[in-house]
């Protein structure tokens, strides 16, 4: 009989798994049996959310802060289970805390950006899940550092766990204002690029650390694919005792949901297909001749380097750089191009035309 009954449980998760967009929620932190519980039952009143999320132990940038509710919230969990049936994922950091999830039948499990960071804790949360057959999310390390995130799927997936996904959370950046950390999408598509099997969902709670902005993000990530959104709900968003901020109720969690333009990767219709495919024809052209154009470009830095070598002059001139790019904000001004795309596209040839110049220069 029991046996029965853990194997559908079992098929729960994998149907849970296996769902896109897959939905993600719950608390930041279980902070009472009553917060956790009315959570969840209202998250499953939605019908719109796979799995529960809720933070057991919380790793917090300073001390004095809650730092969860720890081992005790687990039944709590387990209790949300029984009356709800959606599985249930916490966040462990220690080989400790992946006993305990697993002792209390936490279904999924999920390793934080302040652990990704840290391959010693990495392994050890690895050597802990070792033999065991549960689902595990890596989130990317707090810094922009996509290696880091490799390295802690290789290290969980050689402990033999073969349900890997990952989530982008978003990075700590200096001076960052508009988000509490910073998407950087373009790591999150490179991870991607990387690892072709591994499903990757989006949190914008974390990235944003606040609500007004929440849709957007997560609208974003639709747009650019990814397989699901991990979102923090509270029944008291106002008073949560971690990342009030950001947190929303559950009904408004549905609300936003429901806003949300689902896009899907592909699409059978012809015509659209046909229409997409003349537009990428177009982009590869231009790309093409973008490239040819950028290899011109440097020889003529090459000639540049040899004029200045015989001249003895130096590479860089300040003034002659800055009259460029005061050039080009204005051009790409008018041809609706950001300022920040100028500067970056800029800072990159013009790199690349200085490494061209050295190499002439001290040839
Ligand atoms: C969390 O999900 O509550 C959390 C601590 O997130 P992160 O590891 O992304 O900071
Ligand atoms: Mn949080």
């Amino acid at each position: 009989m029991e046996a029965t009954a853990a194997k559908s449980a079992k098929e729960v998760v994998q149907a849970a798994w296996n769902k896109r967009p897959l939905i993600i929620s719950g608390p930041c932190s279980a902070e009472t049996e009553e917060q956790t519980v009315e959570t969840v039952v209202r998250l499953a009143k939605t019908g719109k959310v796979d799995v529960v999320r809720a933070g057991i132990w919380k790793p917090r940038t300073r001390p004095g802060s809650f730092e969860g509710i720890g081992t005790k919230g687990l039944p709590w969990l387990q209790q949300a289970k029984k009356l709800t049936g959606l599985p249930v994922a916490i966040e462990v950091a220690t080989a400790k805390q992946v006993e305990d999830a697993l002792h209390f039948d936490v279904d999924v499990l999920w390793i934080g950006a302040r652990t990704t960071v840290n391959p010693f804790s990495v392994q050890e949360v690895a050597d802990a899940l070792r033999g065991a057959d549960v689902p595990v999310l890596i989130k990317n390390p707090i810094n922009p550092d996509i290696e880091l995130w490799t390295g802690a799927v290789e290290r969980v997936a050689k402990a033999g766990i073969s349900q890997i996904g990952l989530i982008h959370r978003g990075f700590s950046s200096y001076g960052n204002t508009e988000y509490r950390n910073a998407p950087m999408w373009h790591l999150a598509i490179e991870m991607k690029r990387r690892t072709p099997g591994l499903m990757m969902i989006n949190d914008p709670s974390h990235i944003s650390g606040r609500r007004d902005i929440l849709l957007d993000v997560a609208q974003k990530a639709i747009d650019l694919d990814m397989d699901g959104l991990i979102i923090e709900t509270h029944i008291d968003p106002d008073k949560a005792w971690s990342d009030a901020k950001q947190q929303i109720t559950p009904e408004r969690l549905a609300e936003l949901l429901d806003s949300i333009k689902w896009r899907h990767e592909t699409t059978t219709e012809k015509a659209f297909i046909d229409a997409l495919d003349k537009l990428r024809e177009q982009i590869n052209h231009i790309d093409d001749e973008l490239i040819q154009l950028l290899g011109q470009r440097m020889k003529i830095a090459d000639q540049i380097g040899k004029y200045k070598k015989d001249n003895n002059i130096t590479i860089l001139q300040t003034n002659r750089w800055n009259a460029i790019l005061e050039k080009a904000f204005a051009k790409g001004d008018k041809l609706n191009l950001s300022k920040e795309f100028i500067t970056k596209y800029y800072d990159a040839v013009h790199m690349e035309s200085i490494n061209h110049q050295n190499k002439i220069m001290n040839s």
